[in-house]
């Protein structure tokens, strides 16, 4: 037999060598416009006192612009984010952008300066600022545009063509990010005074010729991309609102031809109607979502995503401060390269890193076994791209093997878990923590023991700080006997030590209990210039001693008048999902509750300052996060006797579709935020709303954020308007929240005429 002669086909030729992905990468969508130090906070305080000019302030700015963007490009990151840096927001920015500035400020037109700017971030000498609220669920705060059917939109501010420019001039190519016209639209309010039947989103006609405008110069200035933030998409919206969306980018449509244009939505699943809507837009290359907050897109995108369409797929939590789980985020990533096609994929963090510290190589103080179970910015873009290289072939085996013994060693370590806080928090959940009386029968018994008046006065909790956190405990006591002085000669009836121990409110308590870490420059930004440092939760939570017995005990000897115990509540405290710790955390301030009642002190304020704040996006996860904020609240005070006095504080504005949550909470006063907000929500408390609340309330009677003191005819008219809505018996007097920002020549006569408006219409009840 003759075998076949015919040659052995040839071997196939090596497959060829995949294309480097390094950096097919983030969008990194807002980054902290500060570093670490503060630089930014320091040299914006510092030109608002007029100590630098405004070149000097640019000076700063540009510096750090350019250091942000070279990090993240050294970090092999392809899409890099510019027009996120702000001097304040975004969203106020991209009211400077579209000239939308209320009458009140004396715009005219062109190019807007920082007078203007910062006259509406923070008022000036004749008007008050713009509104300040929250962005989303985060502590991150926006300047909420003014709007209103006759406003005249004009180019305003060329910030996100300058900042293009300024990063390719070094030689980075970036992705300009503007806040989408729906989105901003859907943030802002109608200005006052405009009729009942005016919706900000009817003018989004008006503002879309402006957004062209800025397409025009980017894409001229050289952008290929570019981001729309339409974050909004997240939330529960009409079909109307829904449509909105269609109209704007299809009327974008020709201006973003020959551009690469990306929506981008982040802190929550995209609901399925929405993401319908968003996926069909023509005009758009790219989707961005948030894969770490829930898991409904990920089904959506399962079951479609467009073809052709690139996926910014949000893997990396930006808003924790912990080590992603780089093997689980990995497997997400192939299973979506599988829908999308490899070339398609971007891996992205799931939100802006604004949200989070910047850089753990800073925290001098945390040791080696709990650096390695986090990740701040600078690492957070360091995973992204070790992500995105082991997509592409070129994993990254050391780092995925420690990022896996650091996981595990956080899940095993003995110092994350406390067996007798767990059993006790165990025996506590699921009973209901109500105390013995009602609330108007407590009060009765409360008032036989502080014999207040009508009307009772009091404040929130801290006064200015005159002496510097260098001098400590006896600087601190005579600091306290000053403020007790102080309160006696206003004749205030419920007194505070002032605070002046405490840095932060949940810093101060970070500090004293065990299971929490302390950052040494973990700063992230709240508004503008201010910027807070949460600490980081990383084990079961405990209180090993007392944390505020001494001072309050040592507060109360200095005066006979009843001294507020001064707690910050679970809900505050916790800053993770609803979880143990949660509960870990309302019996470690129990705890210190009974042991503020056995050392005599018989009124415990517990703030809730920013129980709003931690409100779920969506209606549908509210019930439970507020059923459970409420349960928090009342184990910490489930156990004290009927004769002591529970206060709580909030200091939120839009409190409204909370208010059944606060009356259950159950406490005997409540002294809320009020003055910027609109009285007749107080109404609800009256009787108008579902229950009739029995306890004690203090709706704010004048504005701590201002400087302003407010005159004494001014806050008797406010008690007087609150009086009509509640019953006068139940309303105490006190400023809106705590003192701290102030100083004593405004403290002092504020004080001074909210104590006389209170004795002046005591006569009369
Ligand atoms: N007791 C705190 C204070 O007066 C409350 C602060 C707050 O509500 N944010 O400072
Ligand atoms: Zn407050």
């Amino acid at each position: 037999g003759v075998e076949s002669s015919s040659p052995l086909p040839p071997p196939p030729p090596p497959p060829p060598p995949l294309p480097p992905r390094r950096g097919d990468v983030v969008s990194h969508r807002w980054l902290p416009s500060d570093r670490p130090k503060r630089e930014l906070k320091f040299a914006l305080e510092s030109f608002w006192d007029e100590k630098i000019t405004a070149e000097g302030l640019q000076k700063v700015a540009a510096e750090l612009r350019v250091s942000i963007w070279k990090q993240i490009s050294d970090a092999g990151i392809k899409y890099i984010p510019s027009n996120t840096f702000s001097f304040y927001d975004q969203v106020l920015d991209t009211t400077a952008m579209l000239g939308a500035v209320p009458d009140r400020y004396g715009y005219s037109g062109g190019e807007i300066g920082h007078d203007i700017y910062f006259s509406m971030a923070r008022g000036n000498a004749t008007q008050p600022a713009m509104e300040m609220t929250k962005w989303f669920d985060t502590n991150y705060h926006f300047i909420v545009p003014e709007l209103s059917p006759s406003m005249k939109f004009s180019y305003g501010s060329r910030k996100a063509v300058s900042e293009y420019k300024e990063a390719k001039a070094i030689g980075i190519d970036t992705v300009p990010v503007l806040i989408g016209p729906v989105s901003y639209l859907l943030l802002s309010k109608p200005a006052k005074g405009v009729e009942k039947s005016f919706t900000t989103l009817s003018l989004l006609g008006q503002i879309l010729p402006i957004y062209k405008e800025v397409i025009a110069e980017l894409k001229e200035a050289g952008a290929s991309w570019i981001q729309f933030d339409e974050p909004t998409l997240v939330l529960d919206l009409s079909s109307h609102q829904l449509e909105a969306f269609s109209y704007a980018y299809s009327e974008l449509e020709s201006s973003l031809s020959s551009l690469n244009a990306v929506i981008q939505t982040y802190f929550a699943d995209v609901p399925a109607e929405a993401y319908k809507t968003v996926t069909a837009l023509s005009s758009i290359s790219g989707f961005g979502f948030d894969l770490v907050r829930g898991s409904q897109t990920l089904e959506l995108i399962k079951s479609y995503f467009p073809a052709g369409k690139y996926l910014f797929a949000g893997v990396v939590d930006g808003r924790n401060i912990w080590a992603n789980d780089i093997a689980s985020s990995l497997c997400t990533l192939q299973a979506l390269e599988a829908i999308v096609g490899r070339d398609k994929l971007v891996v992205s963090t799931s939100c802006s890193l604004l949200h989070t510290a910047v850089d753990l190589a800073n925290e001098s103080q945390l040791d080696d076994e709990i650096k390695s179970w986090l990740a701040f910015a600078a690492q957070k873009i360091v995973e992204v791209n070790t992500l995105a290289r082991a997509l592409a072939g070129q994993k990254d085996e050391q780092y995925f093997a420690a990022n896996a013994a650091a996981l595990a060693s956080r899940r095993a370590s003995p110092r994350v878990i406390d067996e007798e806080v767990r059993k006790a928090v165990a025996g506590l959940k699921g009973s209901d923590h109500r105390r013995a009386m009602s609330v108007g029968a407590r009060l009765e018994e409360q008032q036989k023991k502080l014999s207040l008046p009508v009307l009772p006065t009091t404040t929130i909790g801290s006064f200015p700080r005159q002496i510097s956190e260098e001098e400590y405990e006896r600087a601190l006591k005579e600091e306290m006997q000053k403020v007790v002085s102080l309160q006696e000669e206003l004749d205030i009836d419920v007194l505070v030590h002032g605070e002046p121990e405490r840095n932060d409110m949940v810093e101060y308590f970070g500090e004293q209990l065990s299971g929490f870490a302390l950052l040494v420059n973990g700063w992230v930004q709240s508004y503008g210039s201010r910027c807070v440092k949460p600490p980081i939760i990383f084990g079961d939570v405990g209180r090993p001693r007392p944390m505020t017995v001494s001072w309050s005990t040592a507060a109360q000897g200095m005066t006979a008048r009843p001294m507020k115990g001064m707690l910050t509540g679970p809900s505050r405290c916790s800053t993770g999902p609803l979880s143990e710790t949660c509960y870990q955390i309302a019996l470690a301030i129990k705890k210190e509750v009974e042991d503020l009642e056995a050392a005599g002190i018989q009124v415990i304020q517990i703030d809730e300052a920013a129980l709003r704040e931690g409100l779920p996006l969506r209606k549908s996860d509210q019930p439970s996060y507020l059923a459970w904020a409420v349960h928090a609240f009342r184990i910490t005070n489930c156990a004290v006797k009927d004769s002591t006095q529970i206060h709580t504080h909030m200091c939120y504005s839009n409190f409204n579709e909370i208010i059944p949550s606060i009356m259950e909470m159950d406490a005997d006063v409540v002294t809320i935020e009020n003055s910027r907000s609109d009285e007749k929500l107080l109404a609800a408390f009256g009787g108008g709303g579902a229950v009739k609340y029995g306890g004690g309330i203090g709706p704010g009677v004048y504005d701590v954020h201002s400087p302003r003191v407010p005159e004494a005819a001014e806050i008797v008219g406010r008690i007087g308007k609150m009086a009509g809505l509640l019953d006068w018996r139940l309303l105490w007097v006190n400023p809106d929240c705590g003192l701290k920002t102030r100083r004593y020549s405004e403290v002092r006569p504020a004080l001074a005429n909210m104590v006389a408006a209170a004795k002046l219409l005591r006569v009369d009840l």
